[in-house]
């Protein structure tokens, strides 16, 4: 179940990545990281722009923190959390490593708030799964150009492909009204909100602090941090961003045992979203979580660990 994959080996090496089947799948590649160096860079100026104006609104957002009601601060923390849950306990941790399993309310409000996250690459991932794509966690303006050549020798996932592209119209409209129109409606209905302030804070400053703490597992959580558990792959275990991304930081063992539904040895600790699913486990909604025995952890780490933990 554990063992090293060689492909991870090469990649460490700079040589060349290929399939090493079931093995193989259980470290996420880093072999995605040499392709990627390989096949370049290119600026996406139209998201370059797109961004750069995103960012302005969202400055020019924090001066209105004070003069909003503070039912409204509280409201976009609500959103940042759902938002969050999208994307961590959603198109993560269901949906990308099927770590656990939802029943269907709770893959609907799921669904509902990765609608909040607004964050295409990542409902991508999320349907194709990164478990059965050698690239996974590498941050592509396409985020089908990685998982192109896994898609066109996959008849099944092609047909998925197509429902997603018939869905995808519908994907639109759900963006809208949960990034936008649900977040900047209710402090203006409910406790008369200014629309100007209802719209900037919990929609256009939350989104965008959303954007960056999930860019942060992608960035920073590869450069900065400790690995005890391989320390021949990028990703690392990083505080900072384990409090943004609601327990993703942890991301040297996420890399090491990607289908634990805790991304973490810790299990609660410093992770909402291990909470959240632990929750839903005890309503009734969620259920076959998998993790890491301490057996597999432990052997792990002596052999492949930096020795920091
Ligand atoms: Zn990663
Ligand atoms: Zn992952």
């Amino acid at each position: 179940m554990v063992a090293f994959p060689k492909s991870e080996l090469r990649a460490a090496a700079g040589g060349r990545c290929e399939p090493e089947g079931a093995e193989s799948r259980e470290t996420e590649a880093e072999c995605g990281d040499a392709k990627e160096e390989k096949r370049g860079q290119t600026i996406v100026w139209r998201n370059v722009v797109l961004m750069a104006l995103l960012h302005l609104a969202a400055v020019y957002a924090l001066q209105l923190i004070p003069r909003a009601h503070p039912f409204t601060w509280i409201w976009s923390y609500v959103c940042f959390l759902i938002t969050g849950l999208g994307i961590t306990a959603g198109a993560h941790r269901l949906w990308s490593h099927r770590s656990y399993k939802a029943k269907f309310p709770l893959r609907m409000f799921l669904a509902a708030a990765n609608s909040m996250a607004f964050q295409v690459y990542a409902l991508f991932k999320g349907i194709l799964g990164t478990h059965n794509v050698k690239y996974s966690h590498t941050f592509d303006a396409s985020p089908l150009a990685s998982n192109e050549l896994y898609i066109w020798d996959n008849p099944l996932l092609f047909k998925l492909l197509y429902l997603c592209a018939v869905l995808f119209r519908y994907y639109k409209l759900s963006v809208v009204m949960m990034c936008f129109v649900v977040p900047t409606l209710v402090p203006w209905y409910f406790w008369d909100e200014s629309i100007w302030n209802s719209y900037f804070l919990p929609g256009i400053l939350r989104y965008t602090i959303c954007l960056n703490c999930t860019w942060l597992v992608n960035s920073a959580a590869h450069i900065y941090g400790n690995r005890p558990y391989d320390k021949y792959i990028n990703p690392r275990e990083n505080c900072l961003v384990t409090f943004g991304a609601m327990g993703e930081g942890f991301h040297n063992f996420h890399h090491t045992f990607p289908f634990d539904y805790s991304a973490s040895e810790f299990g609660l600790r410093l992770n909402p979203t291990t909470c959240f699913i632990d929750f839903m486990c005890l309503l009734g909604l969620a259920s076959n979580r998998k993790k890491a025995t301490p057996e597999m952890i432990k052997s792990r780490k002596l052999r492949t660990g930096d020795g920091s933990a």
